[in-house]
């Protein structure tokens, strides 16, 4: 080793899920949306005056934020953008996990979490899901520097109710809460109204998945006012000009098409449905998912073996070879056609 690798911050880095060349194949595996984003997306980007390229974009990001406050019903400083959730929720863990005592976060959940905790030498503990792969909020109440989950999980698409968000909150009350919601539009309660009423908790949201704009990177948190200026500090500390102009266009554009953004959602969740049935009349096993991904096992066929053999068809799934979870395939919700290839190719492989 070099002398100056001695002073190299190391770190075990994400592994993000393959993003093929191919031209044509079938991608079920980094949970995006198969649907084009809400039609206004595509004009903003054509009437976008590129000349204002010369220009940095507004620090403050405002016609995003202003759009997301008044979606949710809450006030801009409730709110705090960022390149992706990934971003967001990287500056939270700089921000706020910043104490002695670890962290805590399940065992199977975003494999995100231990790489941030990793980097910013943040001490964390991992609590088991239980059989069913559900959180079991008890588990959270012992004293701890904060704690991260998400909900619905990944890989698990299991979600936690409300009730076990609110005890995990009332147990919780000295300590920074993340709920990083990235698939919730797909079912199942969120926990925002929660900001009101515990001003330690804040609720990431992610444009990759519902919002179909996994390539425009953009992420959001919601959060009381004070923890969101705490936030905005270490943001304009680390970086003024996060997001780009073409986003900040696109991002709004995107959040008032209510109509669209709805209809994509009910889309991908009767696929959802389906698919389940399909997949359980082949004997797949699975939590029940409430996201926009099915995370199945198969009792006689290795899980690795079926992601192989997919990958010879071209239909890309995620397969992760972990304890507890090397058995599981994460299949992302696709279009009907999609998911039909799937299904029949498995009929004659299995
Ligand atoms: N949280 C969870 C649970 C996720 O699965 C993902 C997607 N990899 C993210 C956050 C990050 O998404 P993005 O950075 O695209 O907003």
């Amino acid at each position: 080793m070099s002398n100056w690798e001695k002073n190299v911050r190391k770190v075990v880095p994400y592994v993000p899920g393959e993003q093929p060349k191919l031209t044509s194949m079938i991608k079920l595996n980094t949970n995006e949306n198969p649907y084009p984003p809400a039609p206004g997306v595509a004009k903003a980007l054509a009437s976008y005056d590129v000349d204002k390229e010369r220009l940095y974009p507004d620090p403050t990001a405002d016609v995003l934020v202003s759009a997301l406050a008044k979606y949710h019903g809450i006030d801009k400083e409730n709110v705090f953008v960022g390149v992706g959730s990934d971003d967001v929720l990287s500056m939270c863990f700089l921000t706020f996990f910043n104490g002695e005592r670890p962290i805590l976060f399940p065992d199977i959940t975003y494999s995100f979490y231990d790489v941030w905790a990793g980097l910013y030498r943040i001490p964390y503990k991992t609590k088991a899901l239980d059989e069913d792969f559900n959180i079991v909020p008890e588990d959270y109440f012992e004293e701890n520097g904060g704690v991260v989950f998400a909900n619905p999980n990944a890989p698990t698409g299991a979600l936690m109710s409300l009730e076990g968000i609110r005890t995990i909150l009332e147990h919780n009350r000295d300590v920074v809460v993340i709920a990083d919601e990235a698939y919730i539009d797909f079912g199942g309660d969120t926990a925002l109204p929660l900001i009101r009423e515990f001003d330690n908790l804040l609720v990431v949201r992610t444009f990759s998945k519902s919002r179909s704009m996994a390539g425009t990177r953009i992420g959001y948190a919601m959060g009381d006012k004070k923890i969101i200026k705490y936030l905005n500090d270490a943001k304009f500390s680390f970086n003024s000009y996060t997001m780009n102009r073409t986003s900040l266009a696109m991002g709004a554009a995107s959040v008032e098409d209510e109509e669209y953004f709805r209809k994509t959602i009910d889309r991908i969740v009767a696929t959802r449905e389906r698919v389940k049935k399909e997949l359980k009349t082949l004997g797949f096993t699975f939590a029940d998912s409430k996201s926009n991904f099915i995370f199945a096992s198969y009792k006689t066929k290795k899980a690795e073996d079926i992601f192989t053999a997919l990958r010879e068809e071209n239909i890309f799934v995620r397969y992760f070879k972990k304890p507890r979870i090397d058995n599981y395939l994460r299949i992302t919700i696709g279009t009907d056609e999609e998911m039909d290839t799937l299904i029949s190719f498995l009929k004659k492989y299995l």
